[in-house]
């Protein structure tokens, strides 16, 4: 299990400083979270404004 970022990710990068785990990534302008590093602790569902980010 891990968090997800979906398509309604408008990509403002807030996620990826509030991850204690540094499981959020950028590529190419896709933020994506890394199923191995997220250990579901939810801190980055709160601080995405588009409500983008979920458990899988
Ligand atoms: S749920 Fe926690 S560990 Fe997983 S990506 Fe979000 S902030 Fe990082
Ligand atoms: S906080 Fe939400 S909108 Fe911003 S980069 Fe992260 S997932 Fe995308």
């Amino acid at each position: 299990m891990a968090h997800k970022i979906s398509d309604a990710c408008a990509g403002c990068g807030s996620c990826v400083g509030d991850c204690p785990n540094e499981a959020i990534s950028e590529s190419g302008g896709k933020y994506q979270i890394d199923p191995e590093k997220c250990v579901d602790c939810g801190a980055c569902v709160a601080s995405c404004p588009t409500e983008a980010i979920a458990p899988e």
